[in-house]
């Protein structure tokens, strides 16, 4: 197989790193993407490594949200359309009892809520058990490619740089950091379409979940912030913002908070964005407990570990998705997996306020999601998955729930072992033997024909 050849990293990197390791299948970051990627990779034969930032794996999955979307289609007949690694972790948190499931025929469909916290310790047993070789705390930094493999340096704070030499890459770091340090293109968000706003999450204990419901719930809290964001009584950012039961008893979690105009890949920006999300949470705090029935005695208990970013680097693939592929439902010879949640789009409005926009796919319906889409342009030995993956803003807006980035993730980890087992390239691999695959594992590639069961309680595979 030819390789480019490419020479960058930094004297002071080079000079300094104090370890090198070897892989075949090397995943960077261990977001949802990335975590269902390498317990796909290991499937195969092949060595698998997984670097992850962060002192737990799960990503935005694990450090400030709790309920997964995409798994099946908003409509008054949800027809289930994810399968294989992904059924495999809620059955796992199912269970420990750590999920319910939000019935919705609206919004991004019905939702697995879980529990978080339980979710770290999920995707932990998984890879382990997979014989994922696992190092946390540990960042991407720069990639210099040579020959067959690409040589990836990293930074431990206790150890400093290392670096890691891998025959094939996923890059899973939501920001595309790999394709961005080995010059793979991308297009940044906010250079031709607005950007997705960001969002710190924040969770309060000690509500009582029966005087809300009975005080209107949901309208009620609608109507209760449009009011106060428009009275300016408590300066909310977003006259509306969602508030949800979580497993834990008395418990909610929010996706409220609206920042925007800030650079997340500006150190300076995520600084501001950081403090702003946090002001505003309080903000949000001060809201409740004044104003929503059955919130009096409640609490803010946790805010989410970082800043949620719902977008940044998008790579050029050799597909790129786009918004006409997702309202027209349209299908694809070499799809990969399916989505059909609407496009929700968290931008400024033209009159300066930050609002959600909506767009549904047709008649409930869902789209194929194309092999190419998860294909670099200008690489051999690379798939990028997640939220980094090859679409246009507005398609991107429709598929990034965490169903569909498992799904990448899941589609791209059994790639890598039919790329190393058939020695081609990304691009060159038989996508029919994929889609085989695929299916062995669990994954839908077609539109089912029956409509999901779905009860509150209860997790239904098919
Ligand atoms: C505020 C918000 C609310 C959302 N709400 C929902 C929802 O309710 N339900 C839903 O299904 N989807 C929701 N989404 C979308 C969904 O959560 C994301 O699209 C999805 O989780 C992205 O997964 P990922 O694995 O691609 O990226 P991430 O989850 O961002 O994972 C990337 C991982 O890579 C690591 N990493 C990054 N850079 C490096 C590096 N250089 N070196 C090593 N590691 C690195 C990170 O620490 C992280 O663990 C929401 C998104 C946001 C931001």
């Amino acid at each position: 197989m030819k390789m480019s050849v490419r020479k960058r990293t930094l004297m002071t990197f080079s000079s300094a790193i104090v370890k090198t390791y070897q892989t075949d299948i090397l995943i960077i970051g261990g977001g949802s993407a990335g975590s269902t990627a390498a317990i796909a990779a290991s499937q195969g034969e092949h060595r698998v490594t997984l670097v992850e930032r962060y002192g737990f794996p799960g990503g935005t999955s694990t450090q400030m949200l709790d309920t997964f979307y995409g798994f099946f289609t908003p409509s008054e007949s949800p027809k289930k359309i994810v399968g294989g690694i992904p059924d495999r972790i809620v059955n796992e948190l199912n269970k420990s009892g750590d999920i319910f499931l939000r019935p919705n025929t609206y919004g991004a469909g019905t939702g697995v809520n879980y529990n978080p916290e339980k979710l770290k310790q999920v995707w932990d047993k998984l890879l382990l058990q997979s014989g994922v070789e696992l190092f946390y705390h540990s960042t991407l930094v720069d990639v210099e490619s040579a020959g067959e493999t690409s040589n990836c340096i990293f930074f431990n704070k206790g150890m400093g740089f290392f670096s890691i030499l891998a025959k094939r890459i996923i890059d899973a770091s939501g920001d595309a950091d790999y394709c961005h340090w080995a010059d793979i293109p991308y297009e940044k968000a906010g250079e031709k379409d607005a950007a997705q706003s960001m969002t710190t999450t924040f969770r309060m204990s000690n509500v009582e979940h029966n005087e809300y419901d009975a005080a209107g719930g949901k309208k009620m809290l609608k109507e209760k912030m449009a009011k106060a964001y428009a009275k300016g009584s408590h300066p909310l950012p977003r006259k509306e913002g969602s508030a949800h039961e979580m497993c834990q008893p008395k418990c909610i979690s929010t996706v409220a908070v609206k920042v925007i105009d800030l650079d997340p890949l500006d150190v300076e920006g995520i600084t501001k964005a950081e403090i702003e999300g946090r002001r505003q949470a309080f903000i949000f705090e001060d809201f409740f407990r004044a104003e929503v029935p059955g919130y009096q005695n409640a609490k803010i208990i946790g805010l989410s570990n970082q800043i949620g970013v719902r977008e940044t680097r998008r790579v050029f693939g050799e597909y790129r998705l786009t918004k006409e592929d997702c309202m027209s439902a349209k299908t694809f010879d070499n799809q990969i997996f399916l989505c059909g949640a609407p496009i929700e789009d968290h931008r400024k409005s033209d009159n300066g306020s930050s609002e959600t926009f909506w767009e549904y796919v047709p008649n409930g319906g869902a789209y194929g999601v194309p092999y190419g889409t998860i294909v670099p342009k200008e690489s051999m030995n690379t798939w990028v998955v997640g939220r980094c993956f090859s679409a246009t803003h507005d398609a991107h807006a429709s598929c990034r729930s965490m169903a569909q980035t498992m799904s990448m993730g899941q589609a791209a980890g059994l790639a890598a072992i039919l790329s190393l087992d058939t020695d081609l390239d990304a691009k060159n691999i038989d996508v029919q033997k994929l889609q085989d695959s695929l299916v062995r594992s669990g994954a839908v590639l077609e539109m089912p024909i029956n409509v999901a069961d779905i009860s509150r309680n209860g997790w239904a595979n098919n």
